[in-house]
């Protein structure tokens, strides 16, 4: 129900819960967060209230450069536990969703043949195990993500961080909100909502539909219908919020 995401040198886990209290007001039945940082993955998940969740990562230091994102769940597919809190996550790859793939049936039949075994009854847990599935067959985070996103149907804002991109935020977005700011300081944020990025970017890009790319540091990537546009800082059409 609610997204963030962060790329930079700051205590990640700060943004992303405050970030996600921003949120809390659209309502949610439980809530996780990921940080990637020096190569290694750490997710935290809670059902229930967000204090819940920053009781966990209370200890948890995520400062130094890394990426992270973090999600507030409105259960579609799959009770309201822990195990079907958002991220999801593959081998090397964790995901956070908000919305609906419809065909998400379709996909996962596909992978349990293939012999993925799956942690959680949600729609969203296809589209991590299907991302692998492709860098594996084309070799290439870039390509993979960019197959995934072109397989599925519904309504999506997607984060996706993976081992394989360890500076990258892959991202996409279709019926539902997404926005990307950036700031002098070279950051990169994401979030559902202007909210949580008020005071922090001045710079904010309200995605659209089918809208889809990755952030990598102060390069950002923006593809529409496979016809890709490099932007920068400089390029970016932006609103100041
Ligand atoms: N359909 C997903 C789920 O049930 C995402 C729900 C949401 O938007 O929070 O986990």
């Amino acid at each position: 129900c609610g997204i963030v995401g962060y790329i930079g040198t700051k205590e990640k886990r700060n943004f992303l819960i405050n970030g996600l209290k921003e949120l809390e007001y659209r309502g949610y039945d439980s809530a996780g967060i990921a940080v990637l940082k020096e190569g290694e993955i750490t997710a935290f998940k809670a059902t229930g209230k967000l204090s819940n969740l920053s009781h966990k990562v209370e200890h948890f230091s995520s400062s130094g450069f890394g990426v992270g994102i973090g999600h507030t769940r409105w259960a579609t597919h799959g009770k309201p536990t822990e195990a079907n809190a958002h991220p999801h996550w593959g081998q090397y790859s964790y995901i956070i969703h908000n919305g609906i793939i419809e065909n998400y049936k379709e996909i996962k039949d596909e992978l349990l043949k293939d012999g993925v075994k799956f942690l959680s009854q949600t729609d969203t847990e296809v589209a991590v195990h299907l991302f692998e599935k492709n860098v594996k067959e084309v070799g290439d985070c870039f390509k993979a993500f960019e197959k995934t996103i072109a397989s599925l149907q519904g309504a999506y804002a997607i984060l996706l961080i993976t081992k394989k991109e360890p500076d990258v935020i892959f991202f996409a977005k279709n019926a539902v909100p997404l926005l990307l700011g950036t700031n002098a300081e070279g950051e990169v944020y994401f979030s559902s909502s202007d909210a949580p990025l008020v005071g922090l970017v001045n710079e904010v890009v309200y995605l659209e539909d089918g809208e889809y790319g990755w952030a990598k540091d102060k390069e950002i990537t923006l593809l529409k219908e496979f016809k890709p546009q490099h932007l920068d800082f400089k390029t970016l059409t932006h609103d100041k919020i």
